[in-house]
């Protein structure tokens, strides 16, 4: 199975036994993938299942339900302060290989990028080729960007903390290791020029504790990388 291609494809397209196919699908399966009438692929709808399916036409037959188990067993959101240029691509893109369940981009009170509506479509683009890549069961949600203090007043998570590069914090692998595997985490990283001081106490108010990745301090699009891979690190055997 590890070979076959995989795409995401919008539950409306799915019928009892088939999977009817847009033009743009057939298009990549066809022509650029040179798949032939017949030949197999792995169908994912980015919300946990996986079909096996074979092209027929502009449909594809299901032929099994396959079971799927690469995510992580506990669900981590982060909040990122958007940073600067095309840098968010990549936070996406690395991010969904490394299991992140939710991306909610925030402008924050140091935020140089007021991004355009297309960024989001860029974004939600990049995270769904990134979850057929790496073979995640689902697609991570890319939420619309607001302002730092909307973020933090409308996170559900249970354990929440910020990242702040300096100060005296306990580490996050500290912090994480007390937290069970059914949790939801959700983790802040700041931007460029750091969180300000008012963000950091409207943050511990909102119950974030503020925790520290390392002696060093990390670039905006490597601390959400280095806090991805402890979690990963502690929860994945
Ligand atoms: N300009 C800030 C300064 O000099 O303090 C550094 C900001 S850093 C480039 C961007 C963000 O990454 C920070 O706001 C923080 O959320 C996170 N970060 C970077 N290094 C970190 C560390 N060692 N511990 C915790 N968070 C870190």
């Amino acid at each position: 199975m590890a070979q076959l291609q995989r795409i995401v494809i919008a539950s409306s397209q799915l019928q009892p036994e088939q999977i009817i196919l847009t033009s743009e699908q057939q298009h990549y399966l066809y022509r650029v993938l040179r798949l032939r009438e017949g030949d197999r692929f792995i169908a994912m709808d980015g919300m946990g299942k996986w079909w096996l399916a074979q092209l027929a036409g502009a449909q594809a037959k299901i032929l099994e339900t396959l079971c799927v188990e690469t995510e992580l067993p506990v669900a981590i959101s982060l909040i990122i302060a958007l940073p600067k240029g095309n840098a968010f691509d990549e936070v996406v893109r690395i991010c969904t290989e490394l299991g992140v369940a939710t991306i909610a981009p925030v402008v924050s009170d140091r935020t140089l990028l007021h991004p355009s509506p297309q960024k989001l479509e860029r974004w939600r683009r990049i995270a769904k080729e990134a979850a057929e890549q790496s073979e995640r069961a689902i697609v991570p949600a890319i939420l619309e960007p607001v302002s730092f203090s909307a973020a933090i007043a409308s996170t559900t998570a249970t354990h929440r903390y910020i990242c702040e590069a300096r100060g005296s914090y306990p580490h996050l692998k500290t912090a994480i290791n007390e937290v069970s595997p059914t949790s939801q985490i959700v983790i802040a990283i700041g931007p460029e020029g750091g969180w300000t001081q008012t963000e950091i106490e409207n943050a511990l108010d909102a119950g974030f504790q503020p925790v520290s990745l390392g002696k060093r301090i990390l670039r905006a699009v490597t601390a959400p990388i280095v806090a991805l891979s402890l979690i990963t690190a502690i929860y994945e055997v």
